[in-house]
């Protein structure tokens, strides 16, 4: 698999978000709506928790508690298994 090009003109450093004070307090998706189980069926929901290439975002894109991450990741390698997301998205 080939790689992206690394941009070495820039490299910035990004300053921790602890510098301010907390900007956003992200309520995991899933908490808010009590939900217990996660659908791998539900493939418009975990599309969500996906990269255009096809990848599981970090917890700290999608915001998600450690413990619904967890099922977020569960849920779409299952609807991996079962073809209804892909492995590998566009992008190739
Ligand atoms: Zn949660």
């Amino acid at each position: 698999m080939a790689r992206m090009q690394q941009s070495t003109s820039k490299k910035r450093r990004r300053r921790p978000e602890q510098a301010r004070g907390k900007m956003k307090k992200r309520v995991c998706h899933f908490c808010s709506e009590r939900v217990d189980y996660i659908d791998y069926k539900d493939v418009a929901i975990l599309r969500k928790y996906m990269s255009d290439r096809a990848k599981i975002r970090a917890r700290r894109v999608t915001g998600n508690c450690p413990r619904h991450q967890r099922e977020v990741a569960v849920a779409i390698k299952s609807a991996r298994e079962m073809a209804l997301l892909p492995y590998l998205g566009t992008g190739r």
